[in-house]
């Protein structure tokens, strides 16, 4: 029986359909507006047409904030003055998240407290990790000498980066070893929130898309597969809008079984990469530091897994937190090369040595037995990397944030 804790985080577990209507409170013509940002190129062009204007006024609104980044409607100037001011007296604003803090490791990486339009005391995370953590590339393969191409270009001080976004705000799925479980779910964040969130980091390194080499992963706050419209939407719009190729982006869940197998459904065109947080070798232990397995255990999520439809080349990850003692055992490495194995799945395994964090009693791995971990994995013919940790020092690392603002 699950115990009263897990309960009451699952009963906070929202329905997986139940996506937030994009924040359009009034259409055109009405007392007020409400938030572009969020809204594909096509919603956008019914807007404009509703208001009597060519549609194609809803491409130049959608190429000014996703793709210059302009984030004020007084500074689009593609639109004329008149409508501009037309939009803004009926109560619409670009409305696109802002950073409000900035944390800065010694290795580089940023993490930011994002703040999302109407949510006034409230942030969310995200991390900025140049030359990204040598774990994941993004499009199937791992570091190759190509990356080099990219040094020093237009003066930028990164070859690459990772960007890592949050989904929700808080997380009802209550790892024990995570410290935003800590916050319980506090609400879902819309597409426009999600995708914001990219734009603004973008737009402060100066990135170009198409040209640099970055990689998104949706593995800050929350669980994505219990926000999934949400998630899909922001994935959908930085495809569709922003131009980013779904193959440099990276989903983690946590093993959210109908999310999966919604997942699977999704057209390869806008289908992220797919990540598992494992974590464990089998269901006792999983069950132990992953409540979530009691409800889906691993077979459960492996049967899911095997409707994803992957591209030539691709694998799932298997992100695998290593927890002194407790997961990182000779045992342990063993049991996940079995497991592995036994998927059938093209699969490649991220090592993570657990990162501490204040009010969770774990402690961290020797570096030798996450080496001999690696080592069993790799020996079995398993492609496994150790994921360098980053920004510790700001608690930008893997399962530490939590708004925390002691930097
Ligand atoms: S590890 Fe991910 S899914 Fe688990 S509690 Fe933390 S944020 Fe939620």
């Amino acid at each position: 029986m699950l115990s009263r804790a897990v309960t009451e985080n699952l009963r906070q577990l929202v329905r997986l359909d139940a996506g937030d209507p994009a924040d359009v409170s009034h259409a055109f013509g009405g007392a007020s507006g409400g938030r572009l940002f969020g809204l594909d190129a096509e919603a956008l062009a019914a807007l404009m047409a509703q208001a009597g204007e060519p549609a194609w006024r809803g491409r130049q609104l959608a190429e000014a904030m996703y793709r210059q980044r302009v984030a004020d409607l007084n500074e689009i100037t593609t639109l004329p003055k008149s409508l501009r001011q037309r939009l803004i007296d009926e109560g619409w604003q670009v409305g696109r998240p802002q950073i409000a803090q900035v944390f800065q490791s010694v290795d580089g990486t940023e993490r930011y407290l994002v703040q999302c339009p109407g949510q006034d005391t409230e942030t969310v995370e995200a991390v900025w990790m140049p030359e990204g953590d040598d774990g994941e590339n993004g499009d199937g393969s791992d570091l190759d000498g190509n990356d080099l191409d990219l040094k020093d270009r237009a003066g930028k001080r990164w070859d690459r980066a990772t960007i890592c976004v949050s989904s929700q705000v808080g997380c009802a799925v209550n790892c024990q070893f995570c410290l935003t479980a800590k916050l319980g779910l506090q609400r879902n964040l819309t597409a426009g929130e999600i995708a914001g969130q990219v734009i603004a980091i973008f737009a402060r390194h100066g990135v170009e898309v198409g040209r640099d080499r970055v990689n998104l992963v949706f593995m800050g706050m929350g669980e994505p597969f219990l926000n999934y419209d949400n998630f899909m939407g922001a994935a959908r719009l930085l495809v569709e809008e922003v131009g980013l190729s779904p193959q440099r982006m990276t989903v983690s869940t946590s093993g959210i079984v109908p999310g999966i197998e919604r997942f699977a459904q999704e057209p390869a065109e806008v289908r992220p990469k797919l990540a598992i947080s494992l974590n464990a070798p089998n269901d006792a232990i999983r069950g132990e530091i992953m409540p979530i397995n009691r409800k889906w255990p691993i077979e459960a999520v492996m049967d899911a897994l095997r409707q994803v439809q992957l591209r030539p080349r691709e694998r799932i990850t298997f992100e695998y937190v290593l927890l002194g003692g407790v997961t990182d055992q000779p045992q342990h490495a063993a049991e996940v090369a079995r497991l592995v194995r036994r998927t059938g799945l093209p699969v490649k395994v991220n090592l993570i040595a657990w990162n501490p964090g204040p009010g969770i009693a774990y402690s961290m791995p020797q570096p030798e037995a996450v080496e001999a971990f690696r080592v069993t994995l790799a020996g079995e013919g398993i492609p496994t990397y150790v994921r360098k940790p980053r920004g510790r020092d700001i608690f930008a690392a893997c399962g530490q944030l939590k708004r925390t603002v002691e930097g």
